[in-house]
């Protein structure tokens, strides 16, 4: 499996090769990353839960659905590339930031906003 720097360097590689990265602008790619989330979310209108996973099934529907994923994510990786954020470190420090914000005692198996939270 491959980490998320080996595959930003392909996705770049494969950009860089093509003469694109001029088109690569923070604001250039948060839209693309925006609009093929909607491309995403196409196959998804008008669709409730069940329906979206049975969707996902189908092998026809499921390559189109992996096909908007890996869209937004190559957006996704492109953006923090072009920012020189590192996602990794990131995703990691969002997660260790998230698990303190949301204590499990707390929040298990409901929702509260951190902001209500409460240590009796
Ligand atoms: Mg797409």
């Amino acid at each position: 499996m491959a980490t998320i720097h080996e595959l930003t360097s392909k996705i770049v590689k494969f950009r860089d090769e093509r003469d694109w990265n001029k088109y690569h602008t923070p604001r250039n790619l948060a839209i693309s990353l925006v609009v093929e989330l909607g491309e995403l979310l196409e196959h998804f209108q008008w669709k409730n839960d069940d329906e979206i996973l049975k969707l996902a099934q189908k092998p026809d529907k499921r390559e189109k659905i992996e096909e908007e994923l890996a869209d937004v994510a190559i957006y996704l990786f492109l953006l923090a590339n072009e920012l020189s954020i590192d996602l990794e470190t990131a995703i990691l420090n969002k997660i260790k930031k998230n698990e303190e914000k949301y204590p499990v005692d707390l929040v298990k198996g409901k929702y509260v906003k951190y902001t209500e939270l409460r240590r009796k």
